[in-house]
């Protein structure tokens, strides 16, 4: 001795949990070996000394429990010791008990005045020794505790903290009666208010649209600065249930910004849509243009044709094939080149017709009608052909007659021209979905590759150049069926027939 021993009872004890120590002081060995055996088991370590001065030197080191001080010491004695312990900061409430021979009110005196909290007399009755030290060995391990208990709280809330002051966003505590109890540092920027100034303050002063039945998730508000400037905010407000009550969260986050940006596009698209709509009156206006031309050059070429064709006849009937064999061929070439500029003139003047805007007005018009009509038109072709020519039951819809009457007369046209080897069968049926009436005049004929489904509808265009055709049929189609919002297209392969169909808006609803 001196010597420190660690309690065997005690080791399975947690290995953070701060040590709980007695010091033991006491000049003579035996009575320190017999103190020592009295309290195993009491603290976690037991620190045994033999002078005053060791024992001040153990004091300086560590914290314990409690002190064991014998009074009768040579050199510093119990009472001098106790006084030195006391004096410093480490150790001035560390309870002393002392261990001494004999009664004196004197030295009891001197002793509480030292704040000594007890005596032992000898000779010590170890279970006394032991259940007065244990009280302290107990008040020891409960302040340990506590102060654990606190620097972890302590912890806890500097992470807190911490975490409130990261966020981007103003978040801010509220108490039951809507004044703030808490903010962090955005809500000082955000509002240019100190936080002594915020806190105690009613939370709608700063936004006053806000009231406790605005818990939700999101909800855009006006703010108010320090100075009276507002600003657009996103609130999300949510209850927290806590032993102080019933307190709300507050995440208010400024998006000035986003409405700026918000306001920005909005103005963009409002600017987008003005040209477009400049840009389209400016297409409708040369598209006009340009139809009005189509129809002035297809009347001004129609006479000086009409011309070569006349006086070509003429000439054919002044020369025989005998006089002047050559002469007639290139007279017949004249003639049909003559022959076909015409139908092309024709045909562009029936486009130009079937895309003149506004010139007819949509009628409610009888399908039915319109489909015999074209048949009616098609009907020596057809006689000749012996084609089967079936249809459903057809709706009154609104287009223009005349234009319906030419869809069916140029499909179904074509149904006879692009015919395959087998006798012709053309079928006529509609369907009603979407708010628009789908027709469709399906055949058994050549077929289309799916290449040109597209390339068909344009403007004298062709696919074969073995049955004649000047290339317009469908394109008049197209810019008829257009003329009323509809669509037309094909469905098609080579071989296997061909499928056209077109749309009508249904204008009435009805079915
Ligand atoms: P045209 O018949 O005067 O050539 P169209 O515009 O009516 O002009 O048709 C364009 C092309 O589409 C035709 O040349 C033909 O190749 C193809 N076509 C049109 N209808 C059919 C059909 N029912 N079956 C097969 N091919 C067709």
């Amino acid at each position: 001795m001196p010597g420190t021993r660690r309690s065997p009872s005690i080791e399975s004890i947690d290995k953070n949990a701060p040590v709980t120590r007695l010091l033991l002081v006491d000049d003579d060995e035996s009575n320190l070996l017999s103190l020592d055996a009295a309290l195993e088991g009491t603290a976690d370590e037991l620190v045994s000394v033999r002078s005053g001065e060791e024992a001040l030197r153990e004091i300086l080191e560590r914290d314990f429990a409690a002190i064991l001080l014998d009074v009768k010491m040579p050199g510093l004695d119990g009472f001098e010791t106790a006084e030195m312990i006391r004096n410093r900061k480490r150790s001035r409430h560390t309870p002393i008990l002392f261990l001494t021979g004999y009664r004196s009110d004197d030295q009891l005196f001197r002793g509480y005045h030292l704040g000594a909290v007890d005596f032992l007399f000898k000779p010590i009755i170890p279970e006394i020794l032991r259940s007065k030290v244990s009280v302290f060995v107990e008040l020891a391990r409960n302040a340990n505790l506590v102060k654990e208990q606190a620097e972890i709280l302590g912890r806890a809330e500097q992470r807190f903290r911490m975490l409130l002051e990261a966020a981007p966003d103003a978040m801010l505590i509220l108490g039951e009666d809507g004044r703030i109890t808490l903010v962090n540092t955005r809500t000082e920027e955000l509002f240019q208010r100190k936080r002594r100034e915020l806190l105690g303050r009613h939370f709608s002063e700063l936004v006053p649209q806000w009231t406790f039945a605005t818990q939700a998730h999101g909800m855009e508000m006006l703010a108010v600065c320090s100075n009276g400037k507002m600003f657009p905010a996103d609130l999300t407000s949510s209850p927290l249930r806590t032993e102080e009550g019933l307190l709300t969260t507050v995440v208010v986050r400024d998006i000035s910004e986003r409405k700026l940006a918000e306001e920005r596009i909005r103005r963009l698209n409002s600017e987008l849509e003005s040209r477009v709509a400049a840009r389209t009156k400016e297409l409708v206006r040369s598209n006009e243009t340009l139809r009005q031309f189509a129809w002035a050059a297809s009347h001004d070429l129609q006479e000086p044709l009409r011309n070569v064709i006349i006086f070509s006849q003429l000439l054919a009937r002044k020369i025989t094939p005998e006089q002047n064999e050559e002469g007639m061929n290139f007279l017949d070439e004249i003639l049909t080149g003559g022959r076909r500029l015409e139908r092309l003139l024709q045909a562009l003047r029936e486009y130009v017709q079937a895309s003149d805007a506004g010139q007819h007005e949509l009628v409610a018009t009888d399908a039915l009608l319109c489909l015999k009509g074209a048949i009616e038109n098609l009907g020596a072709s057809i006689v000749e052909l012996d084609a089967k020519i079936e249809h459903g039951p057809l709706p009154r819809v609104f287009a223009v007659p005349v234009l319906l009457i030419q869809i069916f007369q140029n499909l179904i046209g074509n149904s006879l021209k692009y015919r395959s080897s087998e006798p012709v069968r053309i079928r006529i049926d509609h369907a009603v979905a979407d708010e628009e009436f789908t027709f469709s005049v399906q055949d058994n004929g050549i077929g289309i590759d799916a290449e040109y489904h597209d390339r068909v509808f344009g403007v004298f265009k062709r696919l074969g150049a073995e049955r004649e055709g000047i290339g317009m049929g469908l394109a008049i189609c197209k810019t008829a069926v257009e003329r009323w919002g509809g669509r037309i297209w094909v469905e098609s392969e080579v071989g296997r027939g061909s499928t056209f169909r077109f749309t009508i808006p249904n204008a009435s609803g009805s079915s």
